[in-house]
């Protein structure tokens, strides 16, 4: 089989850099907020252009810091997208508010700008709900429509909070990168994501100042001035210093991986459209699009196609793996039954859990392991 992701070739290109990492670590002892936290704080400021960011222990506890400190809670509520990872909506029900779902835009996947201000119409007619922000989602590392969510925050007195888990470090025709298109952003270092550790850990990013020292508070038990005086209810959730010190490695090679993974996208997107114009149109495949100057992280290569189980299944058989992300949106969860929502109520999410498939990517995919993927899915596609 083929590994759908690729961490050994990484961790084989900078293991001497890593271990020495954990060695000085292990030599200093400072296992909890070691001088290397700060350190990547720092760094990953600079690197996505933001004033402050606050490491924490995974992505999910990044967005539930987030809103804590914005004081989000019962009777909030919070507009986002129902195709996402389910702990984006986890985060905004664990503190007590109400996710509102608007439907995806079909080519990007991502939170679609007019079902958001249709959601706004219908919470605040509704009356029952005090909305105050949008959560967006860069679903597979493609960055959300900051321009147009933005704007249509601002014109509504909404917040915006950017889950960025997947997309760490992409970016938009404006220049900026994820997660720094909101009041206040966050990514996820879990292993396979585009910027991942190796263990659990996370990051909030905002220029606010008083937020974040709130989210500083809200790390360590609400501390005040020091641990043992606590002016809040907050959590534990620090990154470990191991983590933060890996990740420092990992910064120094991330925009070549970033670079690397969108060469590969373009070579699989290149085959799937020459593919396109050969093939019969029963048998398009969805290829995935970018909007114009915008750099996804490609957290996923995702393509949309009509046959999904049989074409994975197919490709099974030939050694190479797929996933599907994700195969029940989110107002269909269990979790979420108690929201009210039905089969029906957003189109273009469902269609997409039922059509989408993600392929093996890496940034570290050479032309003959695509090749071997694009060989097999022309065979299939093409019977
Ligand atoms: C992975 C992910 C998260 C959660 O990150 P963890 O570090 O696993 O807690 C949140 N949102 C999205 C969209 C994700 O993909």
């Amino acid at each position: 089989m083929l590994p759908f992701i690729d961490l050994a070739t990484q961790q084989a290109r900078i293991r001497p850099q890593i271990d020495a990492a954990i060695a000085r670590v292990l030599d200093h002892g400072k296992y909890i907020m070691g001088p290397e936290v700060a350190q990547l704080e720092n760094e990953l400021c600079e690197f996505v252009g933001s004033k402050h960011c606050i490491t924490v222990s995974n992505g999910t506890d990044a967005l539930i810091a987030s809103l804590m400190a914005l004081e989000f809670g019962p009777g909030d509520a919070v507009i986002t997208t129902p195709f996402t990872f389910f702990a984006t909506v986890e985060a905004i029900m664990s503190v007590g508010a109400t996710p509102v779902f608007a439907d995806i835009d079909p080519h990007t996947f991502n939170i679609c700008p007019d079902e958001i201000v249709k959601a706004i119409v219908k919470t605040r007619q509704d009356g029952r709900l005090r909305l105050r922000a949008i959560m967006t989602v860069d679903l597979f590392g493609l960055c959300a429509d900051y321009e147009s969510i933005n704007q249509i925050a601002k014109q509504n007195n909404l917040l915006v909070i950017q889950d960025a888990a997947q997309a760490f470090g992409a970016s938009t025709p404006d220049g900026r990168r994820a997660p720094t298109h909101g009041l206040v952003g966050t990514t996820s270092f879990f292993p396979a994501k585009p910027f991942g550790c190796y263990g659990d850990g996370g990051a909030v990013f905002t220029d606010d100042d008083e937020l974040a020292e709130t989210i500083r508070s809200i790390r360590v038990h609400g501390k005040g001035a020091d641990k043992y005086d606590n002016i809040r209810v907050g959590q534990n959730c620090r990154l470990s210093t191991m983590q933060a010190a890996i990740l420092l490695e990992k910064l120094k090679i991330y925009q070549s991986e970033l670079d690397a993974r969108e060469t590969v996208a373009a070579m699989y997107s290149q085959h799937f459209k020459r593919l396109n114009e050969q093939q019969n149109h029963d048998a398009t495949i969805g290829v995935p699009q970018t909007p114009a100057d915008n750099q996804s992280a490609w957290a996923q290569y995702t393509l949309r196609l009509k046959n999904r189980e049989q074409i994975a299944a197919q490709l099974k058989k030939h050694g190479i793996p797929t996933t599907v992300y994700y195969r029940t949106p989110s107002h269909l969860l269990g979790a979420c039954r108690k929201l009210g929502y039905e089969t029906g109520d957003f189109p273009n999410a469902e269609l997409a859990a039922n059509e989408v498939l993600s392929l093996p990517f890496h940034p570290y995919m050479n032309k003959e392991t695509i090749s071997i993927v694009l060989t097999s899915l022309k065979t299939t596609v093409g019977r």
